[in-house]
């Protein structure tokens, strides 16, 4: 590869070592960082950010793009150097529409409003978060507009998390998935007792937890001579590159399924990012896709793989005798019963399978409302509970239990939710075109065997990184548009299975 495009690989390879390093300065924060590290901490984080900013935003790496795009029309739309190019484009566009002053001021106002919304849950007074919010939803309208738009400023902001994806499209969504849902949820809460849980809220060592954990990462396929994993409050998953992948994950005594599915969920973005090619290394293209995407990863692990009969039949053995004593008279029937209980329920992470979209689907309404104006702030909390009342037939008893649960908001992140939603559509139609290409592939779970979906998802969805767009991806892998008919039936066929 020639001149100028060996320029701006270089260019765009010291730009993702600054946010690389960022990402384990914040990795860090979050697992081992002492609590007195914090104000040193947030000037490191600034300062890198900034110098990786300038470093892309300027004159100079607008005309590398430009003679790298000459220079690379000839290759093929899927080559390596195109792709790097034509999303280079999109990442400067994107990121030179916002004005330096904007950005400055809304981190200013985001870190600002991560302390007090921390207070104003802690306290259970909304009041304390009110103004900060308010400032917030003013400057993602703005920001909506610097970004551009054709129909609702909300497709401004859902296209940061999701490219291309609109909020008329989330809505069509949603009004499927709240259809198909509505009698799934009735049927549990006509059934409450029909699931019995109580096996998972025995005592259990949390070292050994941790351990399990590892065992049986280590079996589905996650490497750990290019990853590792370690404990954190709020979990998540961040990558230095693909060789070097941090899960997280949390461990309560009387909460077994917390730490085991909450790893699993960890581990599926952790195997996205290890599946990442070599060559896309030291790239902005050794990324999801989008949200959605990285979201379809965690959700299949933990949840269609996870939660199965086959995987669960493999596992529990070596459950059982990490826990004898706990598990001295379960079987493998009521564990699969356990881990797949549902019940209407105030938190979102904490929500099971079936009532998880409907947490997603209240907070795109409110934030819709919020951000064309038909809802002011003061009025979420009592928008909040009416809402929850509707969908789910529960009321929060407290802001904290409610509006105040999720950090999403005071970081400014408005628009994300969706993807939560869209990872759990995209999983059911990826795992079922790896289902048609893999006649056995749930069996091979019962063998413990995992490595033909995990080889099936680095052929066809991890070796791409962020190479297409979300659309252009899934009809590539699918040959079709996003369809929530192979998720409800998925919900549907567990849900008669559990409860009928
Ligand atoms: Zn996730």
């Amino acid at each position: 590869m020639s001149n100028a495009y060996a320029q701006l690989q270089n260019r765009l390879g010291e730009v993702d070592d600054l946010n690389r390093a960022g990402a384990l300065l914040a990795w860090d924060q979050e697992t081992y960082m002492p609590r007195g590290g914090i104000t040193a901490r947030a000037d490191q984080l600034a300062t890198l950010s900034r110098v990786a900013y300038m470093l892309f935003i300027n004159d100079d790496t607008r005309r590398m793009i430009d003679a790298a795009a000459t220079e690379t029309a000839h290759l093929p739309y899927e080559s390596d150097a195109a792709s790097l190019v034509r999303v280079a484009h999109r990442d400067f566009e994107q990121t030179a529409k916002l004005p330096v002053e904007f950005v400055t001021e809304f981190t200013r106002l985001t870190a600002q409003a991560r302390v007090s919304w921390a207070e104003a849950r802690h306290q259970n007074q909304f009041a304390l978060f009110q103004p900060d919010l308010e400032q917030i939803v003013t400057m993602v309208r703005q920001q909506a507009d610097y970004l551009g738009y054709r129909d609702h400023p909300y497709d401004a902001l859902l296209d940061l998390y999701e490219p291309d994806m609109r909020a008329a499209q989330v809505r069509t969504l949603f009004t499927e998935l709240r259809t198909g849902l509505h009698p799934l949820v009735e049927l549990v809460k006509a059934n409450p007792h029909a699931v019995d849980d109580s096996l998972l809220h025995l005592d259990y060592d949390p070292a050994t937890q941790l351990k399990l954990s590892e065992q049986i990462l280590r079996t589905i396929g996650f490497d750990f001579a290019c990853g590792r994993q370690d404990l954190a409050i709020h979990p998540f998953c961040t990558a230095f590159g693909p060789s070097d992948v941090r899960l997280t994950t949390r461990v309560a005594a009387n909460e077994l399924q917390q730490g085991l599915y909450g790893s699993l969920h960890e581990m599926g973005h952790g195997l996205y990012e290890q599946g990442f090619p070599a060559t896309l290394a030291r790239t902005s293209l050794a990324n999801g896709a989008s949200l959605g995407f990285h979201e379809s990863q965690s959700r299949m692990w933990e949840n269609l793989v996870g939660r199965s009969r086959d995987f669960v039949h493999y596992f529990f053995p070596l459950i059982r005798d990490t826990f004898p004593a706990q598990l001295a008279h379960a079987n493998e029937e009521a564990f699969f019963r356990a881990v797949n209980r549902a019940k209407p329920s105030f938190i979102r992470v904490e929500a099971d399978e079936l009532t998880y979209n409907l947490h997603i689907l209240l907070r795109f309404e409110l934030e819709l409302w919020l951000v064309d104006g038909t809802l002011k702030v003061a009025d979420l909390p009592a928008a909040w509970s009416e809402q929850m009342q509707a969908l789910l037939g529960v009321t929060p008893p407290t802001h904290a239990q409610g509006v105040l649960q999720d950090v999403h908001w005071s970081g400014g992140m408005i628009g994300y939710f969706p993807t939560y939603t869209l990872g759990n559509v995209i999983a059911a139609q990826l795992f079922n075109r790896a289902k048609l290409d893999i006649p056995d592939l749930e069996s091979q779970f019962a063998v413990g065997q995992f490595g033909g979906l995990l080889g099936w998802m680095r052929t066809n969805l991890h070796v791409h990184g962020r190479k297409f767009t979300p659309v252009e991806l899934l009809q590539r892998i699918t040959g079709g548009g996003l369809d929530a008919k192979p998720y409800l039936t998925y919900l549907r066929d567990k849900c008669n299975a559990l409860y009928a």
